[in-house]
């Protein structure tokens, strides 16, 4: 059974709400934009790629749904630390259980978090972390279904670039993407854009890059739009562009383990291998968690609070405010296995590294980059954009700042599902009313949302 209404949702990762005046001018940020409503979003902080994208998914921080990082915590792993590739590990249900409950098929290309995803019917999941699989083609064998491995995984594998300044995966994306949507037509689905974030991370917040890497994104959504015209789904699909966070410039490295470990709260091995710790720092870029040692005792655990106090108190680290877990979990939504969240100023990078300087800037000789960054606190920087238009939202309105976690919510809405465990709510103004009887409307049916 086909739905009545279709939902495809695009992340344009790290697009900013400042970036949507130079997107008119493409032809199809145009034509989607014509008739769109617009909202500024507060994202989930961390402000990083994986918490978010669940959130746009589960409608749920990361508190709930347990993606607390884009990278496990996998301590002495450093480099190699896998991310949070696996859906086994959200533990609340997302859109795509719902939809599959509903009868609504279902499609996700390099969506964040959906490897191994038992809900997604033409599934080619994000994997940064390869050093878990034994090449290319077994990461996919082993976290995606049989069809969509042999129909559009292996024959475009060619497509994925073995040089990362290229993009690795962009060509092989924006090619799949479009072949799944032209020729299953699925009810919901979700693709993953990465060339904005690329450009951002590489020459900053601002730029031509950004227009450049807008442009590329721009073609991709074109051949959205193609494919759904040949089809004949385009009347009836309603079509989300939103982003997971912003980026502001980097200013600074304050490298937390370098300091721990000077200070005698971690040790090294001859080589800097991980040999124990008191106290260690995930980083999640432009933020830090801290996490304590199991059985650390009464004593230590005061030494380690008054080496954060201390570092808290000294303007050279740049530290805004560690907070407790839990007054984090109640101020942003945030908690995980962590003691502590560091929140840095706008721009500093929360280290994780040893062997560095404990502070490097901008300018330094040994300033390792990235140019742009997030990871900060939702409100600093550029804001994430949410772009609705189809059949079921209302043209036209400036929707203001609304939270993430209300877009699961009423993409739910949208396809006529709920979404029980989601924290946020439906944005209600932007979800256009089902026709009465008496209009005598013959107009396919917005889907209804009066609930
Ligand atoms: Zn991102």
């Amino acid at each position: 059974m086909s739905a009545p209404v279709k939902l495809l949702v695009v992340s344009v990762d790290a697009m900013h709400t400042d970036d949507i005046p130079f997107a008119r001018t493409l032809p199809a940020f145009a034509q989607i934009l014509q008739r769109a409503s617009v909202a500024e979003i507060e994202g989930v902080y961390p402000s990083v790629t994986y918490p978010n994208h669940t959130a746009q998914t589960t409608g749920c921080p990361p508190a709930t749904s347990g993606i607390f990082n884009n990278l496990q915590f996998q301590p002495g792993r450093g480099d190699t630390s896998e991310w949070f590739w696996d859906a086994r590990a959200i533990r609340v249900p997302t859109i795509f259980a719902a939809a599959k409950a509903a009868g609504l098929s279902t499609a996700a290309v390099q969506w964040p978090v959906t490897a191994n995803e038992q809900h997604v019917d033409h599934l080619v999941p994000e994997i940064a972390s390869p050093q878990v699989f034994d090449g290319l083609e077994d990461q996919y064998r082993q976290t995606t279904d049989a069809a969509t491995l042999h129909r559009y995984i292996l024959p475009n594998l060619h497509l994925v670039h073995s040089d990362r300044r290229k993009g690795r995966y962009f060509d092989f994306v924006n090619h799949v993407s479009a072949e799944i949507l032209r020729a299953e037509r699925p009810d919901v689905m979700f693709v993953h854009l990465v060339e904005v974030d690329t450009a951002r991370h590489a020459y900053g917040a601002c730029g031509e890059h950004v227009h450049q890497a807008l442009r590329e994104v721009d073609a991709t959504l074109g051949s959205y739009l193609e494919a759904l015209a040949a089809t004949g789904d385009l009347d009836r699909t309603n079509i989300a562009v939103v982003s997971d966070h912003g980026h502001v410039d980097t200013e600074q490295h304050t490298n937390l383990n370098t300091i721990f470990a000077e200070r005698g709260f971690l040790r090294l091995d001859e080589e800097g291998g991980l040999v124990d710790w008191d106290v260690l720092c995930l980083g999640a870029g432009l933020s830090g968690q801290l996490f304590l040692a199991e059985g650390i005792s009464p004593e230590r655990r005061t030494q380690v609070e008054a080496l954060l106090a201390e570092l808290e108190a000294d303007p050279v680290y740049r530290i805004e405010k560690i907070w407790p877990a839990a007054e984090a979990r109640r101020v942003y939504g945030l908690d995980g296995p962590f003691e502590w969240v560091v929140e840095s100023e706008p721009g500093v990078v929360v280290g994780m590294v040893t062997g560095r300087r404990p502070v490097v800037l901008r300018g330094d000789a040994d300033y390792p980059g990235p140019v742009g960054a997030h990871g900060h606190a939702p409100r600093h920087g550029g804001q994430p954009v949410l772009i609705a238009t189809g059949p079921s939202f209302t043209p036209g309105l400036d929707l203001g700042r609304r939270s993430m976690l209300d877009e699961a919510p009423t993409f739910a809405a949208v396809l006529g599902i709920d979404l029980p465990d989601a924290e946020g709510t439906i944005i209600e103004d932007l979800l256009r009313r089902r026709p009465g009887p008496a209009a005598g409307s013959t107009t396919p049916g917005p889907t209804d949302v009066g609930r």
